[in-house]
């Protein structure tokens, strides 16, 4: 019984810790990019130099966090349901 409390406790702080994360920033670093908004080239000396625009967040380096994407989309539903 106790293992599997313990479980539930562990699932809900993972969860909660999400969820605080979500509020306090709701943009990460794009996964592809890191950050950068575009891709690395290196040149024939090694040196890295600015590549192509990053498609998968338009060149801006951030994208909206999951657990932020669901809260938006579930908010305007919300707010759309009840005018
Ligand atoms: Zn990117």
């Amino acid at each position: 019984m106790t293992p599997i409390v313990l479980a539930i406790a562990c699932l809900m702080l993972v969860t909660l810790g999400y969820a605080s994360l979500c509020a306090g920033s709701p943009f990460g670093n794009c996964r592809k990019c890191n950050g950068l908004g575009h891709h690395l080239h290196y040149d024939r000396k090694g040196r890295p130099k600015r590549g192509k625009r990053c498609r998968r967040c338009k060149g801006r380096g951030k994208r909206v966090r999951v657990g932020r994407w669901i809260y938006n989309r579930a908010s305007r539903i919300y707010r759309e349901g009840t005018r």
